[in-house]
């Protein structure tokens, strides 16, 4: 099967290529490489330079690589930043997914296996978040990813695009062999901001906030392994080859860590110190995100392979040591 994974060259995308790549998809790669790293993308993928915007480069890739569905992880996705630039939001993410849409219907690729998030609930009320919980974004970021998902849910009305969104919560990790892992400029993310103080490249981190309503104070995510949640992209496409029926599903473990306890579990895996001084909430976070994950195990067969906190952290930390500058070009 012919698919195209833009925003291959990014963190998520560079390991979804990878794993079609083994399974046996011939894979293109859309990538503007604001974000992405070239070398991240396996050598067996086509890869386009070009941004989602620009629909000539997905008509041609379409076309010429005659594309059968269409992976889709090209969007900005820091909560903090989307406070201060919506409209860098609502252009690279709302934006992109209407061009998108329009060749997708032009060229008549009939399916979306789309990168959602936790960010669409918001402050959620339910300790284990469903599918079916109220969506009420608290960001621009959450926002854009609510409206993308509700831009394809009226083209698969309209035009049969059929979609799984998947509403991650918070992917973390590298591939267990070290080939890939996560290298943003500059880095936002916990666990790796945690890696580099380990290494020594940071003094610090600074946690933000303990006067959240939580046990410790300090906000609570649920980690996924980024393989795990692949493997749940491929699921999504089979699944779609065999039901022609869109689904939505969340992409998370059910547990729940601290920020407090994230660093406790990194000190652990690394040996080291890793010094953590208190600052200011991050505007836009919601004090707690964990999955309820029962539908995708159920409705795909989804069983995540990482078990504890402390492995998925280990590959991360493996990645970080081999590649204290990350990728080099
Ligand atoms: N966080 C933090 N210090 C940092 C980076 C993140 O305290 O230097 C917190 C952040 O406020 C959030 C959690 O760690 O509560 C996870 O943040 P991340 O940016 O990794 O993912 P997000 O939840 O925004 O998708």
């Amino acid at each position: 099967m012919n698919v195209l994974v833009i925003g291959g060259a990014g963190y998520i995308g560079s390991h979804a290529v990878n794993k079609l790549v083994k399974k046996g998809y011939a894979v293109s790669v859309l990538d503007n490489l604001i974000t992405g790293h070239r070398e991240a993308v396996d050598a067996s993928a086509k890869f386009y330079l070009g941004d989602i915007r620009d629909k000539k480069i997905l008509n041609q890739i379409i076309q010429e690589d005659s594309i059968e569905a269409i992976f889709h992880f090209a969007a900005s996705s820091l909560v903090g930043e989307s406070v201060e630039q919506p409209l860098k939001y609502f252009n690279n993410n709302v934006v992109g997914m209407e061009v998108l849409l329009e060749a997708m219907q032009e060229n008549d690729v009939k399916k979306i296996i789309f990168s959602s998030t936790a960010a669409v609930y918001g402050e959620a009320e339910a300790s284990l978040i469903t599918e079916a919980e109220p969506k009420q974004p608290t960001s621009p970021y959450g926002e854009s990813k609510l409206m993308m998902e509700n831009m394809i849910k009226w083209c698969d009305l309209a035009y049969g695009i059929k979609f799984v969104s998947l509403r991650y919560f918070n992917v973390a990790g590298a591939l267990r062999t070290g080939e890939i892992g996560e290298d943003h400029d500059p880095e936002t993310h916990l666990i790796p901001i945690v890696l580099q103080a380990a290494l020594g490249q940071r003094e610090e981190i600074t946690i933000f906030g303990d006067d959240y309503n939580t046990p410790d104070g300090t906000c609570i995510r649920d980690y996924v392994h980024v393989e795990d949640l692949i493997e749940a992209h491929i699921l999504s496409l089979e699944y779609l080859n065999q039901h022609n029926d869109s689904q939505i599903f969340n992409l998370g473990s059910s547990t729940g860590y601290s920020v407090k306890e994230i660093v406790d579990a990194s000190r652990k895996v690394t040996g080291k110190d890793i010094p953590a001084i208190m600052g200011e909430r991050r505007a836009g976070d919601p004090a707690k995100l964990v999955a309820a994950s029962e539908k995708a195990r159920e409705i795909l067969g989804w069983q995540p392979a990482y078990e504890t906190i402390e492995d998925i952290i280990q590959t991360a930390w493996n990645w970080h040591k081999a590649n204290p500058a990350g990728y080099v070009e």
